[in-house]
């Protein structure tokens, strides 16, 4: 188990709200600040731990760069309340602006950085730029192979995923807000045709709208209602190593690592290249609505068949709003690591980068990444159910955009003009032709 901080649950459930979220991840507790800031009463109820899934488990990039362009937007709101995000929950969440660079070490990964910086740099007014090999050496230096260049984003930082949510959901508390922890949602009542209470494990809370920020788990929730929302999962497995004397401050990713400095003076190391997708039997039941990802970026997934297709077997499909739901058969999804990964990639980065020799892993880890076949979540009220708003699918990239979709849900929710266009967040657009593409990484 990963050692995010602890957020204890309120006691007694109220029996009525302006607004319940369901899943106390990054989605759901950002939307829940923003809703108190606009005065609506608000309880969260989150089935585990407040950010015990993805949310606690990331590498910690806060990024603008690499992103698909739907995406850009968002990801330019969020930074400026990143910024702020210290000061706004008075408590450390450990953000800091530090850059991030992706070194090329191949032409095709730089050919792949000058598209992508052609591409959005200019159009959405970023201060990402293409380095040179000379200043992708300076940026990250002690290196022994020159990167034939980088793409570099100055402002993009960096945030310490143990700490980072639970210290914004404290705040949400100090500012009136409920959590429950150990409270799976069940379903959802309706009256003339509106959402009108969430129906937890421990009593049923009336409201006037409901929020399903449940990560991996909306597929389940929503298909319960007869909704189909496509949705897979991808096992990515993370190391954070003992503290360091030295090394760089930027967060780098090139050839087979990815590292990021941590306010413990460790680096929280992955592989660049490689996550690994369990084959579950929604692998199958998705295999069309995933091709054009696949297509895309099967490269970096490994397909494993295991343990895993049986779990997500047994698990219910359907149930009744009196029985145990399969969000309390599996309070924590915890997945199996695959240490064999972070042993590749921390080998690599010390042949690279000598600061890194001897580096010691102080735990090893695994988290599932939900993943939409575009790799763009969904954001909308759905026209399939009225009062409940979807916030899902952040697909391998969401830590670093959550505080901006919490303003963007906030003023769906609340009937104010959006922050940015959500066209391309319709949950439609997987139903539509032409399909919608992956254009950004993940
Ligand atoms: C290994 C890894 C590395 C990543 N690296 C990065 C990165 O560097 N930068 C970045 O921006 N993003 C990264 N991501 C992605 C990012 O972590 C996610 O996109 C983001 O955290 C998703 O937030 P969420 O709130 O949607 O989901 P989650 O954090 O998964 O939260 C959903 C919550 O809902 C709860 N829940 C589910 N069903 C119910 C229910 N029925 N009732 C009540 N509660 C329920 C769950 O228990 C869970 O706590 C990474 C993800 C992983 C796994």
């Amino acid at each position: 188990m990963i050692a995010v901080e602890r957020v204890e649950s309120d006691g007694a459930l109220p029996r009525r709200t302006g607004v319940v979220v369901m899943g106390g991840g990054v989605a759901g507790i950002a939307t829940a600040m923003e809703l108190r800031q606009r005065g609506v009463d608000v309880v969260v109820v989150e089935k585990g731990e407040i950010a015990a899934e993805q949310s606690g488990r990331n590498w910690g990039w806060v990024r603008q760069q690499g992103r698909d362009p739907r995406e850009i937007p968002l990801a330019k709101l969020a930074m400026e309340k990143w910024r702020r995000m210290n000061a706004t929950v008075e408590a450390e969440t450990g953000y800091r602006e530090a850059g991030i660079a992706y070194l090329s070490y191949t032409e095709k990964d730089l050919a792949w950085n000058a598209r992508w910086h052609d591409r959005n740099a200019a159009r959405f007014d970023l201060k990402t730029r293409l380095l040179s090999a000379a200043e992708a050496e300076a940026l990250v230096p002690g290196g022994t192979r020159r990167p034939l260049g980088a793409l570099y984003t100055v402002d993009d930082g960096r945030a310490e995923p143990f700490i980072a949510v639970p210290a914004m959901a404290r705040h949400l508390r100090r500012a009136g807000g409920k959590i429950f922890t150990q409270c799976a949602a069940r379903g959802i009542e309706t009256s003339a045709g509106r959402v009108s209470a969430v129906v937890t494990e421990k009593g049923t809370i009336a409201c006037d709208a409901a929020v399903l920020a449940a990560g991996a788990w909306s597929r389940r929730f929503l298909g319960n209602l007869g909704i189909r929302f496509p949705q897979l999962t991808v096992i990515n497995t993370v190391g954070r190593s003992r503290p360091m004397a030295a090394g760089p401050d930027v967060t780098f990713l090139g050839g087979r690592f990815a590292a990021r400095k941590r306010l413990d003076g460790g680096y929280t190391i992955a592989h660049n290249l490689y996550s690994v997708a369990s084959l579950i039997p929604d692998s199958f039941r998705l295999l069309f609505d995933f091709l054009p990802l696949m297509i895309t970026d099967v490269r970096g997934v490994k397909l494993r068949l295991g343990k895993r297709f049986f779990d997500e077997a047994r698990l219910a499909r359907r149930w009744r709003l009196d029985e145990v739901s399969p969000f309390e058969r599996v309070r924590i999804l915890d997945p199996k690591p695959y240490p064999a990964l972070i042993h590749d990639a921390a080998r690599h980065l010390a042949a690279q980068f000598p600061a890194f020799a001897g580096v010691e892993m102080a735990e090893i880890w695994a988290g599932a990444i939900d993943v939409t076949p575009d790799a763009v979540p969904v954001f909308e009220e759905l026209p399939q159910q009225r009062g409940l708003f979807l916030a899902s699918g952040l697909s391998g990239h969401g830590f670093g955009i959550g505080p901006a979709v919490g303003q963007l849900m906030a003023e769906l929710v609340t009937g104010e003009t959006p922050c940015v266009d959500v066209k391309p967040f319709r949950l439609a657009r997987y139903f539509e032709r032409p399909r919608p593409r992956p254009d950004g990484d993940i």
